[in-house]
C-alpha cells in the first residue's frame, strides 16, 4: 500500500525514531498501573512466574527468635575474651526452644540455627574453643566482640511488615520468602489473554504439507511462545489470508481478547492489508513505523474492545508485527512485551536489555538513520559476558534467529563497533 492511499485511512505520526517510539510504549504501558486486575489464588508450587496480586507481610519476627549462624558455644562475649575455662551450662540443637538463662561464667553449646539461649550475646565457633571435658574456653589470642555469629530476632523483618509488595513477578527466591512466612497460596492476577493472528495466503499449519510457494506459519507458535515467556495466556487464531473481508472477521474476534498480536501485512505491498483493516474498525495508531532494523513496519495502536458482540468502552491495544520471522521476534520483544507486562500488574519493564563485551568488531552497514538490533550470541559463561553476531542472511533466515539468544544493538549513529567494546544487548528469552 502506497503512502497516498493510507494517509487517510491511518492517521497519527507515520515513523517515529527507536528512543521515541520505546518511550511512547514505556508511557503507555505505566499508564495501565491503575488498572483493575482480576486475581486468582494459586498453590506456592504454581506460583513460579506468576506476578504477586497482594502485599506479602512476615508473619512473624524473622528470624523468630536469637539464632546461631555457627556450631559452637553460646556465651558473654567480655568473659570469653578473658579466655578463661567457661563451664558448660547446656546445650541447645536447631528446633530446640530457646533456653536460659546463661548462668555468669558459662557456656552453652550450640548448634547452627538453635535458638541463642537468653543471656548470651555471641557465639565462639567449635574451631576456635578449646574443650576440656565439661569446660570450654576461647583460644587466645582470638577475642568475641557481642553479636558476633548470632542473629537478633527481628534482624530481617518484624511481625507485620510488608516484604514482598504486589506488582511483583514471582521468582524462586520470592516462593522461599512466601513459604518462610507461611503462605501455602498466594494471590496472583489473572494471565492477560492474548490474540495471536498471523496473516499471509502463503501460510499453513505445522501440521500440513506446504505446496510450492507456501510456507509453514511458524511466527504464531513462536509468538505464543513470547506471550507465555513475558506472563500471557496465548490465544492463536487460524491465519487470516490476505483478504479484507477475512481480515475483519479475524480481527473482530480478537478484539475480545486483552492483547492483540498481529504478525505479516503491515509492509507497504499490495498485500499488506492489516493497517486499513484495523483502521476500518475504528482503530487509533500511535505508530505506523519505526526507524529500526529489522521490524521497520511495526505498528502499535487501539481497537475499541468487543465482548461477545457488544462493543465496551475500554481499548485494547494491538501490536502489527512484520512477518518476517526476525522482524516479528525483535518487535515483539522491544514493543509488545513491555505492555503485556503492564497488562499483567507487573511493575518490571517486561524488555530486557545488558551489556556485553563485543567478541569481533562489526562493520555491518545499514540503511543509514535506523538503530539496529542483529541476531547474536551472548556467552554468559566467562567472567564478563562475550557477544558475537551470528551471520544471517535476512530478517526470513530462522536457522540464524534459533543459534542466537539476543540481538546486538547497534545505535543509529554508529558506523563500527570495535571488538573488545562494551555493548548494548536486548536478551530475546
Ligand atoms: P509480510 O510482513 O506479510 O510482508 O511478510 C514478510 C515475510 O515474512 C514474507 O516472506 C512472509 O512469507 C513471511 N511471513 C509472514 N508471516 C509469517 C509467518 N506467520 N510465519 C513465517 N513467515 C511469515
Ligand atoms: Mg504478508
Amino acid at each position: 500500500m502506497n503512502s497516498a492511499a493510507r494517509s487517510p485511512t491511518v492517521p497519527g505520526p507515520p515513523l517515529l525514531g527507536y528512543e521515541e517510539a520505546a518511550a511512547l510504549v514505556a508511557a503507555y504501558a505505566a499508564g495501565l498501573g491503575g488498572l483493575r486486575r482480576a486475581a486468582e489464588r494459586v498453590d506456592l508450587a504454581s506460583a513460579l512466574g506468576r506476578v504477586l496480586a497482594q502485599d506479602l507481610c512476615a508473619d512473624r519476627d524473622q528470624p523468630p527468635f536469637t539464632r546461631s549462624t555457627r556450631d559452637g558455644f553460646a556465651c558473654r562475649a567480655a568473659e570469653a575474651s578473658a579466655h578463661a575455662f567457661l563451664r558448660l551450662a547446656g546445650a541447645s540443637r536447631a528446633g530446640d526452644a530457646p533456653a536460659g538463662p546463661l548462668p555468669p561464667g558459662t557456656a552453652w553449646e550450640i548448634m547452627t540455627g538453635a535458638p541463642v539461649p537468653l543471656g548470651a550475646d555471641a557465639v565462639a565457633m567449635i574451631e576456635h574453643v578449646e574443650i576440656v571435658g565439661a569446660k570450654v574456653r576461647l583460644l587466645p589470642p582470638r577475642a568475641l566482640e557481642p553479636g558476633e555469629n548470632i542473629v537478633p530476632q527481628g534482624a530481617q523483618a518484624h511481625a507485620g511488615d510488608e516484604l514482598l509488595a504486589a506488582g511483583g513477578v514471582i521468582h524462586p527466591q520470592q516462593i522461599a520468602l512466601a513459604a518462610t512466612c507461611g503462605y501455602a497460596a498466594l494471590d496472583v492476577y489473572m494471565r492477560p489473554r492474548v490474540a495471536i493472528l498471523a496473516t499471509g495466503d502463503e501460510l499453513v499449519p505445522v501440521e500440513a504439507e506446504p505446496a510450492a510457494g507456501q510456507i509453514r506459519n511458524s511466527n504464531a507458535p513462536m509468538l505464543a511462545a513470547m506471550v507465555a515467556a513475558s506472563g500471557g495466556e496465548p490465544w492463536i487464531l487460524p491465519r487470516a489470508a490476505d483478504h479484507a473481508k477475512a481480515l475483519d472477521a479475524a480481527l473482530a474476534q480478537a478484539a475480545q481478547a486483552d492483547l492483540l498480536v498481529i504478525s505479516g501485512g503491515v509492509s507497504a505491498g499490495k498485500f499488506d492489508l492489516v493497517e486499513p483493516a484495523l483502521a476500518r474498525m475504528g482503530a487509533s495508531f500511535h505508530f505506523t513505523g519505526v526507524k529500526i532494523q529489522p521490524g521497520k513496519p511495526a505498528v502499535f495502536g487501539e481497537l475499541p474492545k468487543k465482548r461477545g458482540a457488544r462493543k465496551e468502552k475500554s481499548r485494547v491495544p494491538f501490536f502489527g508485527l512484520p512477518g518476517n520471522p526476525v522482524s516479528s521476534a525483535v518487535t515483539f520483544l522491544l514493543f509488545a512485551a513491555p505492555v503485556l507486562a503492564a497488562l499483567g500488574g507487573s511493575m518490571g519493564p517486561g524488555t530486557r536489555f545488558a551489556l556485553a563485551r563485543l567478541k569481533s568488531a562489526s562493520d555491518k552497514h545499514g540503511k543509514p538513520g535506523l538503530t539496529r538490533f542483529l541476531p547474536a550470541h551472548c556467552d554468559f559463561g566467562g567472567t564478563i559476558p562475550e557477544v558475537e553476531l551470528v551471520p544471517w542472511q535476512g530478517s526470513g533466515d530462522l536457522a540464524a534467529l534459533a543459534r542466537s539468544n539476543c540481538f546486538l544493538v547497534v545505535p543509529e549513529e554508529a558506523h563500527r563497533l570495535e571488538a573488545g567494546s562494551i555493548v548494548r544487548i536486548l536478551l530475546a528469552s
